[in-house]
């Protein structure tokens, strides 16, 4: 994080930042320090965004929602690390190449001088011998930098391999601190960062965003009955569907354990609640057969939670409240998609 004000500004931002900490009552630790701070700055024209919309939704501002703020717009992670990390890398290969173009630029004007000289020589030569011993030298010195040239060259294009091996590896780690490793789909990481973005563009955009929590019925009975690595199985066979039922442009995640989300940008309740549906008759169809005898271990069903967000509304609470509707789901006889309480769209038959 970046504050770059001169000292008076800085006082006159933490006095208003120690201020609006008392006014709302929050403990001023360092993180709602820093929020408010960055608030009152400006310096961050998204958190000032996303805070004056908490407001003017008259959404109440507590230490929690603070926090949220904070991870949101500072939180540091272990991603942010790797890339730090990547970076130190990247200088000191940078380096490295500096170091050979400055060795370069000594040898070149060496060679000038030596040019130089010849020349300043060549117009006092009078024998041919003195020619003759002068157009060696400068051949020989003429080889020694050509020689000097390739060394550079070489080096400078192991360089730009090691560049691009780092930044392949870079990319790696990157993906693989947002995948699920038993799944691959999304992990969790990744559905905060993604549900954070989308809630944003929703606001921003006025265009409905919904979630849907699922979690696979009756799971333990199946993992007793029929052993870990089958459960994991139908882990798998969960996030594949998933991945085939929703939009590019939603997120089917791995939540947690035998529970997944879908965060579907731009799309309303019925919409939503469609593919939901989809999700739940195409994992109640497959029959469910193990892998490695062929026996067949019945079928599976899933209960899902539809809710829309409330622009504005914590994404704390958004999560509950899909989730109260996927309790809901569980409680009313499981294999069904209800939807949060008050949301407009139509309830599943
Ligand atoms: P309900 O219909 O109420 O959801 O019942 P349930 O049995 O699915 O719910 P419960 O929360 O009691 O059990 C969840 C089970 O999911 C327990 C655990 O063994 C299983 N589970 C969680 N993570 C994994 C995993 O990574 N692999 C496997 N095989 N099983 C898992
Ligand atoms: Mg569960
Ligand atoms: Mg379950």
């Amino acid at each position: 994080m970046l504050f770059t004000e001169r000292r008076d500004d800085a006082e006159r931002l933490s006095t208003q930042t120690v201020a609006k900490l008392k006014e709302l009552g929050l403990a001023p630790t360092p993180q709602a320090y820093t929020v408010w701070y960055a608030y009152h700055s400006g310096a961050f024209p998204d958190l000032t965004r996303a805070i004056d919309i908490l407001i003017s939704n008259r959404q109440s501002i507590t230490d929690e929602r603070c926090a949220e703020l904070f991870r949101g717009f500072f939180g540091i992670e272990a991603e942010q690390q790797a890339v730090r990390s990547a970076g130190d890398k990247l200088l000191s290969s940078l380096e490295s190449v500096l170091a050979s173009l400055t060795i370069a630029g000594a040898d070149a004007l060496r060679y000038g001088d030596v040019l130089a000289d010849a020349s300043g020589k060549l117009s006092i030569a009078a024998t041919l011998e003195q020619l003759k011993a002068l157009v060696k030298g400068v051949a020989a010195e003429t080889a020694a930098m050509a020689e000097k040239n390739r060394t550079l060259q070489s080096k400078l294009s192991e360089n730009a391999t090691e560049i691009e091996t780092m930044r392949r590896d870079l990319e790696t780690v990157r993906k693989e601190s947002l995948t699920d490793a038993l799944t691959g789909i999304a992990n969790r990481k990744r559905f905060d960062d993604f549900i954070r973005d989308s809630a944003g563009q929703a606001m921003n955009s006025g265009k409905p965003m919904c979630l849907v929590m699922i979690d696979i019925d009756h799971f333990k009975k199946f993992n007793d009955t029929h052993g870990h690595v089958a459960g994991d199985q139908v882990l798998k066979l969960v996030g594949r569907i998933l991945g085939d039922s929703v939009r590019p442009t939603d997120l089917p995640a791995r939540y947690g354990g035998e529970e997944f989300a879908v965060v579907m940008p731009a799309t309303s309740v019925t919409e939503c609640v469609n593919v939901a549906e989809r999700i739940r008759t195409t994992i109640a169809s497959r029959k469910i057969v193990k892998r490695t005898t062929g026996e067949s271990m019945g079928t599976i069903t899933l209960s899902l939670g539809v809710a829309r967000y409330r622009p504005g509304e914590s994404l704390a609470g958004l999560i509950q409240r899909a989730d109260a509707a996927l309790y809901k789901a569980k409680t009313g006889g499981r294999n069904r998609v209800e939807t949060a309480k008050d949301e407009p769209g139509p309830k599943p038959a």
